[in-house]
């Protein structure tokens, strides 16, 4: 990208695409127009670079080498974590811990704080909108220590109900876990004001961040969560990597989550002395390769800019949003006040998947189904529903070629 792009206000996303090899490539014979961002993003060159880089120059495991190719890959690994203590604003490296990704990160809550803290009687606090990852975690740690688990209901529009959420707090509460921005609804939750509500039960509160951190700027402190979880794929970022955040007070006192090396200080046949944050929770090889290049997928972002990134997506929401709604037939699923980066919607007698297959056959990516939140779609009283998510590399044009894919696709099937 050249500097004039970079520094001009308004998103360049010609030039942005640019930096993206797969936008190149075809399917079914037409360009492929990717709008399936929140199931996961594509990466652009310098991603792609960062790993070839990692395996043709300095591939070696972390830590505890000390020839050069060791130091050089310990060094790239752990200049992540720097990077990525600053984009969530976190207070220090030590509360970033390396997962496979948010699903991981939920799990190992749930096994090391939730096996802890957690007893029978208490409660914790889900919402209807959950992703799976999400919920069932808290559903099998609830059923193993016979505590319930309590749902936010949330109106027709798709945005939670915040007095029933306030009736559902108690001094019983030990968790509230809320997704940050809906994947299926594209719903941004005042998580702010939730923290707020559960601080005065005395509850902790873990955010899941899988689709807000790559949209919304994100700064833990000031939201004041004790985790925030998400994962580099849906970050432009490779995939089976990822990050827990934890307060470092939180993750000081909780019981280690896999057993293995790095994540001990001493080990004898008597007893083992764990090691400190954030390495107690990253036991055995982690994923080396797809951290080091998460780091140059943030940099993409930083030097692109999120404002710049978040207006650009903005735009391109509500005209998709405005188009969509002319679509005879068409129902939106989801009409919050504050959304992002994400439509979907279902069209009267046609089941999802069949407009999925038709726009595919134009090149068009979009998901169908549940989205892993089945809960929700009962909610609607739905099977499932379209979805097309927004990334920072698509266009207008774009989303006209989706329009008119779905009339030609609603004509074939009615
Ligand atoms: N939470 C939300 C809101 C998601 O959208 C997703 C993935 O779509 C996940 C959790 C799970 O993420 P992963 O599969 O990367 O662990």
């Amino acid at each position: 990208m050249t500097q004039t792009a970079l520094l001009s206000k308004k998103l360049d996303v010609y030039a942005i695409r640019k930096l993206f090899p797969i936008l190149n490539r075809e399917v079914k014979g037409r360009p492929l127009i990717y709008l399936d961002n929140a199931a996961t993003s594509q990466k652009p060159q310098s991603v792609i670079d960062a790993l070839v880089n990692y395996y043709t120059g300095y591939n070696a495991n972390i830590h505890r080498g000390i020839h050069t190719l060791a130091e050089e890959a310990t060094a790239a690994f752990e200049a992540t974590r720097d990077l990525v203590k600053e984009f969530i604003h976190a207070s220090s490296r030590e509360e970033i811990v390396f997962t496979r990704g948010t699903t991981e990160g939920i799990n190992l809550v749930a096994s090391t704080w939730g096996r802890k803290n957690v007893k029978a009687g208490d409660e914790i606090i889900i919402s209807t909108m959950e992703h799976h990852s999400n919920i069932v975690p808290w559903q099998i740690l609830c059923e193993e220590k016979g505590a319930i688990l309590k749902v936010i209901p949330i109106s027709d529009e798709g945005e939670l109900l915040l007095d029933e959420y306030e009736k559902l707090i108690s001094p019983k509460t030990r968790l509230v876990s809320i997704m940050h921005v809906s994947n299926a609804l594209g719903t941004v939750n005042p998580v702010k004001k939730m923290i707020e509500v559960a601080r005065k039960a005395g509850a902790l509160v873990l955010v899941d961040g899988a689709q807000s951190v790559v949209h919304l700027d994100i700064d833990v402190q000031e939201m004041d969560c004790d985790f925030f979880v998400f994962s580099a794929h849906k970050l432009y970022g490779p995939t089976g990597t990822g990050v827990l955040y934890g307060k470092r007070k939180l993750l000081e006192s909780m019981p280690v989550f896999q057993a293995g090396g790095e994540m001990i200080k001493e080990v004898t046949f008597e007893k083992t002395w764990y090691n400190d944050l954030p390495y107690k929770y990253e036991a055995g090889t982690p994923n080396i390769a797809d951290t080091i290049a998460f780091k140059t997928a943030l940099d993409f972002i930083n030097n692109t800019g999120k404002e710049k990134i978040r207006k650009h997506e903005d735009e391109l929401l509500s005209y998709a949003s405005i188009q969509l709604e002319k679509v005879p037939g068409l129902k939106i699923i989801g009409k919050a006040k504050e959304k992002i980066g994400v439509i979907s919607f279902v069209v009267e007698h046609i089941h999802p998947q069949d407009i999925g297959i038709l726009l595919d056959n134009r090149g068009i990516a979009v998901r169908t189904g549940h989205h892993c939140a089945q809960p929700l779609m009962k909610r609607f009283g739905i099977s499932g529903t379209t979805r097309a998510s927004l990334a920072v590399y698509n266009t207008k044009e774009e989303i006209d070629e989706l329009i008119y894919g779905l009339q030609k696709a609603i004509k074939m099937l009615s």
